[in-house]
């Protein structure tokens, strides 16, 4: 019967890979969520540009060169606002830093674009006003150019995803994001997150995972669900690694234990549902 549960689970787009993660699932107690590209669409859309010394357009043009290398949902939407074509001969010396941005050159220039931690580690003073939204700050040949504001948008399903699994047997569900606070506050109270840790590197997402451990019974299980090449170490880490396959790296499916092979969150209490059926037949 634990057969039937995994082919059950993949007939509605779930793949387990193996019995021990369908019954692991029957005993979840908290659910960890990354925010961009899980409970958002990772599609992020310009808001607004404010430039300082250059042009708006030189600001975001060169932004989007300076991007242009990258896969993060951050670099694809910049290079999509910018919309012509990015000559690979204009940029050279491109450094992403994980969790804070890029550094490049471009026609010369060095183009540092990112967050606050990233101006802050090139000693660069910054726009410090608050928006709701992601700010991309901008930074050329180490003056401060000015900052991009960008936003994404919840998942249709996602304030359903988390209803459900309060329903069901689920005592928490947290969020970590290494986006800011506001923005990370303001999605975790749209979806009725229980916990939000924000501004986290990829290591401080580990560190906040090995906290929550404790926070379980002997016997409950803890879940990670995300999607991008970041979170590879905790989905290995989580009891239960559940990765969104739809538009997620293949880093983040091949560390996971459990792949949503569409893009919705509700699935996971899909699952939970199959492997509790599943355990009522096995024992
Ligand atoms: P998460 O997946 O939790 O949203 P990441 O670790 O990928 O976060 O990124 C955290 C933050 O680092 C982003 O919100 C952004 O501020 C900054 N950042 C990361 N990569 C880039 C990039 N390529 N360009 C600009 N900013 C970036
Ligand atoms: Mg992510």
């Amino acid at each position: 019967s634990f057969f039937g549960g995994i082919g059950g689970a993949s007939r509605k787009g779930v793949l387990v890979k193996g019995s021990n993660y369908l019954e692991a699932l029957a005993k979840t107690e908290i659910v960890v969520f990354d925010k961009t590209g899980t409970l958002t669409k990772g599609v992020f859309n310009v808001q607004e540009i404010h430039s300082e010394g250059v042009s708006e357009e030189e600001l975001l043009e060169l932004t989007a060169y300076a991007e242009s290398y990258s896969n993060h949902p951050i670099s694809l939407s910049l290079k999509n606002a910018y919309g012509k074509e990015i000559d690979n001969g204009r940029i050279i010396d491109v450094e992403e830093i994980p969790g804070h941005g890029i550094i490049a050159t471009v026609d010369g220039n060095k183009v540092i674009a990112g967050n606050i931690k990233l101006m802050k580690k090139m000693k660069i003073s910054y726009f410090e006003g608050e928006v709701i939204g992601t700010i991309v700050h901008v930074a050329i040949n180490d003056k401060y150019a000015g900052y991009i504001v960008i936003a994404d948008e919840l998942k249709k399903d996602s304030a359903q995803a988390i209803k459900v699994l309060k329903e069901a047997d689920i005592k928490k569900t947290v969020m970590l994001t290494g986006d800011n606070k506001n923005i990370a506050s303001k999605v975790a109270k749209e979806l009725g997150i229980d916990k939000v840790y924000a501004e986290l590197l990829p290591a401080d997402k580990v560190e906040k995972l090995e906290e929550l451990f404790s926070q379980k019974s002997n016997k409950g299980k803890l879940a990670f669900v995300g999607d991008g090449i970041n979170d590879a170490p905790v989905l290995a880490r989580a009891d239960i690694g559940i990765a969104m396959g739809g538009l997620g790296s293949d880093a983040a499916i091949e560390a996971a234990d459990v792949v949503i092979m569409t893009d919705e969150p509700s699935k996971i209490s899909t699952a939970m549902k199959i492997s509790k059926k599943t355990l009522k037949i096995a024992y």
